[in-house]
C-alpha cells in the first residue's frame, strides 16, 4: 500500500506512527528465534485508537491483502508471536495505566509492566499470582495474552483464573465489555443483529455442537497455553457461558484487550525456602510425588547448566540488583560455595511454603524435611521471611528467574533457541520421561539449560545455537519432532506457558488431532472473518512459513 503512514493518519488515527529503520529493526524481533521487520509500528493514545486502525484494516484488506495488525506489549514472547510484517500496534508507549486498584480487585490497561502492576498491588497487600519469570520485564497485557504462568502457578493457576472481565477490540472495530454471561444474558447478547451478536452465536453453535469432543481435549494437565480454550467457555451444566476464556491466551489472534480486571489475592505474609541439592536425578520420579504431597505453594527447579552460568556471570548481576543487593547476595552465596566444593548438583530444587504465621511455615518445612530424609539430597533452609524482596532465598530466585535471560544477553557466539521451551509432562511420568529427553539432548548434541516447574512437570530446556549455521539450523526440526513426539506420549502438552505463536502452531494437530484445529480455525474465522489479527500464528501457523523467518543474523 502506498505511503501507509499518511493514509493512517488521514483515517483518523490519533496515535504515534514510527516507520523509521530503527524502530522496525527493533520490532522485528521479540524474545523468540524468529525475525519479521514490520511496515510500521502504530503506538495507539487511548482505545479509540485502537478501534480506528481495527476499522482501517477492515476497510483496506480487500485491496492489500497484506495488511494486519500484531498487538505487542512488552515483546518477552518467545514462540514469535509479537512480530509480523505488516503494523505493530504498540500498547506500552501509551495504554499503560492503571485504572483503579483495591484489596480484591484491580483494573488496569495491557500496556502496564508487571512490576509497576505489582508494586501497586502491594500497597493493599494483594498480589496477582500468574506473573511469570520475566516479572520484571512483561506487562499484564501479555500475560492475558499469553495466558501466563509462572513459580505460584502451583498453587494459584495462571491468568485465565484471574480475569473477571475486559475490554476488547473486535474485528469491526468496536470495543466491548468482554465477561461470563448467564443463559438468558447469552440468549439477550446471541439475539443482536451486529458483529457482537453474530460471534456469539456463532461460537455457541460450534461448541454446542461439538461439545463432548470438545470437552475431551482438554488437555489432562495442570497448565496448558496451547490452542484455543474451547473447552473452558460453555459449561451446559451451570449454564455459565465466558467468552473471555478464549481470548485470554488467543495470542491476539482473535482481538485487542484494551483494558483487563484482575481479581487479586492475599499476598502471603510469610514464607520460607527448603532448597535440595541433587546430585543424583534417579529418584526424581518419586521424590516429586513426595514433596506435592505436602502442597508447597511453589516447586522450582533449575540444572547444572544453569548454576555455572550463574556463577560464571555473577558480575551482570551487580546491575540488575543495585550494588546493596549484589553485596547481600556474594554474603548469602559463602555457604553454597562449601556445598559446591562437594561437587556440583545436578539439579538444585526450590521447594517454598507460604501460611499466616511464621511458625506455620516452619512446621511445614520441617515436615517436609523430615520426609525427605531417604533421598539422601543435600539440603538448606533458608530463613523464614516476612520480607516480600524474599532476601535469604533471593540468590536462588534470581538463578531461576533469571538464566534465560542472561544466556540471551551474555553468550556471544551463540543464541537462544527456545523451541522446545515449555512441555508440560504430569510428574507421575517424569521418572521415566527425563532419562528420554536428555537422551534426546545428547543426540542432537544441543547446550541446553534445563530449569522449571517442577510441582507441574513444566520444563524450560533452551539450547543455544549458532542459528545460522545450516548444521545447527538441521537440528531444529528432527529435535523437536522427537521432544515433541515423548512429550505427547506421556499425555503431556507442547506448552504450559509460552503458549504457540510461530513455534509450536504448526504442530496442533499433533497434538489435538485434525477435528479440534479444525474448530480452532473456525473460531479464528469467527472472530476476524478477514484475517486481520497476527496472521500466521497459533491454528493459521505452517512451519514453512515460520522456518523461513528464523534469526540469520545477530
Ligand atoms: C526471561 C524470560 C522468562 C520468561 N518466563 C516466562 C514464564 O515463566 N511464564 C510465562 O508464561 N512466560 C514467560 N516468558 C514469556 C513472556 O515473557 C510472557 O508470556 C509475558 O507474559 C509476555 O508479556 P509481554 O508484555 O512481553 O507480551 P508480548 O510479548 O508483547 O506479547 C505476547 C502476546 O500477546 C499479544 N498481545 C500483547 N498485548 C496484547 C493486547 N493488548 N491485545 C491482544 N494481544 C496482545 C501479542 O501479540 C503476543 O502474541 C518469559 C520470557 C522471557 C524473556
Amino acid at each position: 500500500m502506498e505511503d501507509l503512514k499518511e493514509k493512517l493518519v488521514k483515517s483518523g488515527f490519533g496515535g504515534e506512527l514510527d516507520d523509521s529503520k530503527e524502530s522496525r529493526e527493533f520490532f522485528s524481533h521479540d524474545a523468540s528465534m524468529f525475525e519479521i521487520i514490520p511496515e510500521i509500528i502504530a503506538a495507539p493514545r487511548d482505545a479509540r485508537d485502537v478501534e480506528e486502525l481495527v476499522k482501517f484494516v477492515a476497510k483496506h484488506k480487500k485491496d492489500n491483502p497484506k495488511l494486519s495488525l500484531t498487538a505487542r506489549s512488552a515483546g518477552t514472547d518467545m514462540s514469535g508471536a509479537a512480530i509480523n510484517d505488516s503494523i505493530i500496534v504498540d500498547f506500552k508507549k501509551h495504554l499503560n495505566k492503571l485504572i483503579s486498584v483495591g484489596e480484591k480487585r484491580a483494573t488496569v490497561q495491557p500496556g502496564m509492566f508487571f512490576r509497576d502492576f505489582d508494586a501497586q498491588t502491594a500497597k493493599h497487600k494483594s498480589l496477582l499470582p500468574s506473573f511469570p519469570a520475566s516479572r520484571e520485564l512483561c506487562t499484564v497485557g501479555g500475560m492475558v495474552n499469553n495466558n501466563s504462568g509462572g513459580e505460584k502457578s502451583l498453587e494459584f493457576g495462571k491468568t485465565e483464573k484471574y480475569v473477571p472481565h475486559m475490554r476488547f477490540v473486535f474485528a469491526d472495530g468496536i470495543e466491548r465489555i468482554v465477561k461470563p454471561l448467564s443463559r438468558t444474558e447469552l440468549i439477550v447478547k446471541m439475539a443482536k443483529k451486529d458483529f457482537e451478536g453474530q460471534v456469539y452465536k456463532q461460537i455457541f453453535e460450534l461448541i454446542e455442537e461439538n461439545y463432548d469432543a470438545i470437552k475431551a481435549a482438554k488437555p489432562h494437565v495442570t497448565k496448558n497455553s496451547t490452542g484455543y480454550r474451547l473447552w473452558d467457555v460453555w459449561d451446559r451444566e451451570t449454564g455459565i457461558f465466558d467468552l473471555s476464556q478464549i481470548i485470554i491466551g488467543a495470542q491476539g489472534t482473535l482481538g485487542f484487550v484494551t483494558e483487563a480486571t484482575f481479581n487479586l489475592v492475599p499476598r502471603p505474609e510469610h514464607s520460607g525456602l527448603l532448597v535440595l541439592f541433587l546430585h543424583d536425578i534417579g529418584g526424581l520420579g518419586t521424590l516429586i510425588p513426595k514433596v506435592l504431597e505436602h502442597k508447597p505453594a511453589t516447586f522450582e527447579g533449575f540444572d547444572d547448566q544453569t548454576l555455572l552460568l550463574s556463577i560464571k556471570f555473577l558480575p551482570s548481576f551487580l546491575k540488575m540488583l543495585g550494588l546493596k543487593r549484589f553485596v547481600h547476595l556474594l554474603f548469602t552465596l559463602i555457604p553454597d560455595g562449601f556445598q559446591m566444593l562437594r561437587g556440583i548438583p545436578k539439579l538444585v530444587l526450590m521447594i517454598e511454603f507460604t501460611g499466616a504465621t511464621e511458625h506455620e511455615v516452619r512446621e511445614k518445612i520441617v515436615s517436609l524435611h523430615k520426609d525427605l530424609n531417604p533421598f539422601k539430597a543435600r539440603y538448606e533452609i533458608n530463613g523464614i521471611e516476612e520480607d516480600p524482596t524474599e532476601a535469604a532465598s533471593e540468590k536462588f530466585w534470581i538463578m531461576r528467574r533469571n538464566s534465560f535471560q542472561l544466556l540471551r544477553s551474555k553468550v556471544k557466539d551463540k543464541h537462544t533457541a527456545p523451541f522446545i521451551d515449555d512441555f508440560v509432562v504430569n510428574p507421575e511420568y517424569l521418572v521415566e520421561f527425563l532419562p528420554k529427553i536428555r537422551r534426546i539432548i545428547k543426540k542432537y548434541k544441543l547446550f541446553a539449560t534445563i530449569a522449571g516447574h517442577m510441582g507441574d512437570g513444566n520444563f524450560h530446556i533452551i539450547p543455544l545455537m549458532k542459528l545460522e549455521d545450516p548444521n545447527d539450523r538441521k537440528k531444529l526440526l528432527p529435535a523437536m519432532r522427537e521432544v515433541d513426539e515423548l512429550v505427547l506420549k506421556y499425555k503431556g502438552s507442547l506448552s504450559g506457558e509460552h503458549n504457540d505463536g510461530l513455534v509450536r502452531g504448526p504442530w496442533l494437530e499433533e497434538m489435538y488431532g485434525r477435528k479440534i484445529v479444525h474448530l480452532f480455525r473456525e473460531t479464528k474465522d469467527i472472530f476476524d472473518p478477514q484475517h486481520i489479527f497476527n496472521p500466521h500464528k497459533k491454528a493459521n501457523a505452517t512451519w514453512d512459513y515460520s522456518y523461513s523467518h528464523i534469526r540469520d543474523h545477530f
